[in-house]
């Protein structure tokens, strides 16, 4: 048998389960804040074509207007300046092969928990590596902070008079990861930087690190917890957006059971 006639009847057994990393994406949707003077990106619109009316008496469509890093989403390389002379850096022209890889998931949600603004750094990935083995070339690193569980907006931005506060990474902690060669970092919350990131050095480090070394980010995950350290799947296919620097999607985790 071959290994994808194994996979389909794995998968139709329920030896292989699917596992949604997505969050729903609608008017509802959680919007990321700059401050002045900085160009806000959008929320959802969804503008219905028709419904069965006079419009289109047999079918429903609708329009959507939205910025491409909206929801569950991709950050490609040109998104940051430090990705913009990258190979292969956009939306319509990242190899499909680099959508699909193993998910590392390091679970760092009891820190968390204790502090909102509690950064990923080298002494907990080598930990984890030497718990579970060595991070792969090619992986997708999936930070679980239960981050996802905060379904009201504002606890989800957690705003206050000195910012927004959320997890995120220590510049060296990108670095590291970059060392492994991954695909790219995933997170549960609004972006793949901490939320007082603005203030580091450099400004925004992961997005800085990340995509300087032509590597991708996933924003807004959920379902993390569902995931084993090792051994899942994960498939994270961008629009094909023509020179687009991001995209929402639907992200995909193959779990065996
Ligand atoms: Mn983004």
């Amino acid at each position: 048998m071959s290994s994808l006639d194994a996979f389909v009847k794995d998968l139709a057994a329920g030896r292989i389960q699917v596992v949604d990393l997505t969050q729903p994406l609608g008017p509802d949707t959680p919007v990321i804040a700059l401050p002045e003077p900085f160009t806000a990106s959008p929320g959802v619109t969804i503008e219905t074509l028709s419904r069965y009316d006079d419009g289109g008496p047999a079918w429903y469509w609708n329009s959507l207007h939205l910025g491409e890093h909206t929801g569950t989403h991709f950050d490609a390389p040109v998104h940051w300046i430090t990705g913009k002379d990258q190979p292969q850096n956009r939306c319509d022209t990242i190899p499909a092969e680099r959508f699909v890889g193993p998910a590392c998931v390091i679970d760092v949600s009891a820190d968390v928990k204790d502090d909102a603004d509690f950064l990923l750094t080298p002494e907990r990935i080598l930990n984890w590596e030497g718990e579970h083995g060595r991070i792969p070339a090619g992986a997708w690193v999936l930070l679980r902070t239960d981050w996802s569980k905060r379904t009201d907006p504002s606890d989800f931005l957690n705003v206050d008079e000195t910012g927004p506060h959320s997890p995120g990474f220590r510049k060296d902690a990108s670095e590291l990861l970059v060392e492994r060669d991954i695909l790219g970092v995933g997170v549960e919350t609004i972006g793949t930087d901490a939320g007082q990131a603005g203030t580091f050095y450099p400004p925004f480090p992961n997005h800085t690190i990340m995509h300087g070394a032509g590597k991708f980010g996933l924003a807004s995950l959920t379902n993390l917890d569902r995931l084993p350290p090792t051994g899942a799947l994960v498939v994270a296919a961008p629009l094909k957006i023509v020179d687009g620097s991001g995209s929402p999607l639907r992200v995909l985790a193959f779990v065996e059971r």
